[in-house]
């Protein structure tokens, strides 16, 4: 009697999936894998990625169990090892990677802002874990953090970081194939090029980069077609090795995005960009003045990054028109020159007199404790969190140097206010109940 060897079982599993799931999906999940070995007892298969791994258990895990062995648990007896090397495509099955791709010449391609270098961003508590990340991605693409993803509000410098990677990706590895497109920007394209029928060509120039960086993703949402094809280009990407940077304005929980998208985001690193603290706003003011040509006292630039606090673009933009009402006035720079001519952009940013006192109460009703408890030494559970929570919105809401906000809460350091800063910052935005507290909290202060 003939029986089975495994790869007759390997083919016949994905003769199966073939016939059942789409061409992109085969092509971006399957068309990759590997039989290593295998007998009646186990098989073992080579994947590009513990991504592929997941994929199949998650979703196959019954048609494994059909096709292949399986152990006495019920699970299928199938092992997965990782290749090795980054993989060169596979040319199994069809479609649009196996086929060449026109050459083009990346740089004319990539729109990337001349200043947003990574040596002209300005680091601070708030974005250093931002800027290792990206730089993490910049030296090694593909094989660190894949996908990144950075999140933030506006103005905090989330292109800059983006355009930093496409230009040290660019100078370092010239043979790269990178892409730097806004999310509209690749709308655009693909409305363009599904009304010229050339969509194939789209995807094949797509799905051969080395590195895409994407801005802006939260445009996505509610853009249900669009959203698909972009979910595939991306399995494909990172299916092959291939670096993926995503920039939005919110954690990928938050956005209205499917499931698939959203888990897909959350894969490798998200991380968040913070608003810049005084002492980092001082050094962005005198690094964009420089870069003007003139020098900001340092008293000047205390005054400005005290008056503007949750958006480098308007610092910038103080700096210009600072830059400009001097030349044009021949004066001397002082306070009160910097008040007349930046009295607009002050107005924009009016300064709240947010107390730690305030958030101490604040978080004191919420949260149910004492605010005697709060300022104490205490390590019970509740009150220790609910001290975590008041030092985050301390720093998040009030204007002041780290040291000076540390000494307000019973003499803590502004290393254990940055820690519970960090820390809160990261669960609230998977705690769902944190976030209504904190949104609560901040709602009762500004009012
Ligand atoms: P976002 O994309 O988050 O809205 P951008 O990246 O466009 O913000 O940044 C707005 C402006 O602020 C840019 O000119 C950028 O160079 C500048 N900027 C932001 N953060 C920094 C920083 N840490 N150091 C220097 N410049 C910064
Ligand atoms: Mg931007």
């Amino acid at each position: 009697m003939l029986t089975k060897t495994p790869q007759d079982s390997w083919s016949e599993f994905l003769e199966f999936i073939h016939a059942r799931c789409s061409a992109t999906e085969y092509e971006n999940w399957f068309a990759s894998i590997r039989l290593l070995e295998g007998n009646g007892e186990e098989i073992c298969l080579e994947v590009p990625n513990i991504f592929v791994q997941e994929y199949l258990l998650e979703n196959y895990k019954k048609d494994l169990c059909a096709f292949l062995p399986v152990k006495h648990t019920g699970e299928p007896a199938v092992f997965f090892s990782i290749a090795q090397s980054s993989r060169k495509k596979t040319t199994t099955a069809s479609s649009v990677v196996a086929e060449p791709v026109e050459q083009q010449a990346q740089t004319n391609d990539l729109k990337l802002n001349a200043f947003y270098t990574f040596n002209n961003f300005i680091e601070g508590p708030a974005n250093q874990f931002v800027k290792s990340a990206a730089m993490g991605v910049a030296n090694r693409p593909g094989k660190s953090y894949n996908p990144l993803f950075i999140h933030g509000g506006v103005g905090l410098g989330k292109t800059h970081l983006l355009h930093a990677i496409g230009h040290h990706i660019c100078e370092h590895q010239k043979k790269l194939r990178i892409h730097c497109i806004t999310t509209e920007g690749f709308i655009n394209d693909l409305v363009d090029n599904l009304r010229n029928k050339s969509i194939d060509k789209m995807k094949r120039f797509y799905r051969s980069l080395d590195v895409l960086l994407v801005d802006d993703i939260q445009f996505l949402q509610n853009r249900l077609n669009f959203e698909e094809e972009f979910c595939n280009t991306f399995e494909s990407l990172i299916n092959q090795g291939k670096q993926i940077v995503i920039v939005s304005d919110k954690p990928p929980g938050q956005l209205k995005l499917s499931e698939r998208l959203i888990a897909r985001m959350e894969w490798g690193l998200v991380a968040h960009l913070g608003v810049p603290d005084l002492e980092t706003r001082v050094a962005i003011l005198q690094h964009k003045a420089e870069q003007k040509g003139f020098r900001l006292p340092n008293k000047i630039a205390f005054f400005i990054a005290e008056h503007i606090y949750h958006n480098v673009r308007q610092l910038e933009g103080a700096v210009n028109r600072l830059g400009a009402y001097c030349r044009l006035m021949g004066q001397e720079m002082t306070e009160e020159m910097v008040q007349t001519s930046l009295s607009e952009l002050f107005q924009f940013s009016p300064q709240k007199k947010i107390s730690v006192d305030n958030i101490l109460s604040s978080v004191s009703t919420i949260f149910e404790v004492r605010v005697s408890d709060l300022r104490g030494p205490s390590r019970i559970k509740g009150i220790a969190f609910a001290r975590q929570v008041a030092m985050y919105l301390a720093k998040e809401l009030i204007n002041d140097s780290l040291m000076r906000l540390s000494s307000s809460f019973g003499g803590k350091t502004h290393s254990t206010l940055l820690h519970s800063w960090k820390k809160i910052s990261g669960q609230v935005e998977k705690d769902e109940k944190l976030r209504r507290q904190i949104d609560m909290a901040r709602r009762n202060l500004e009012a």
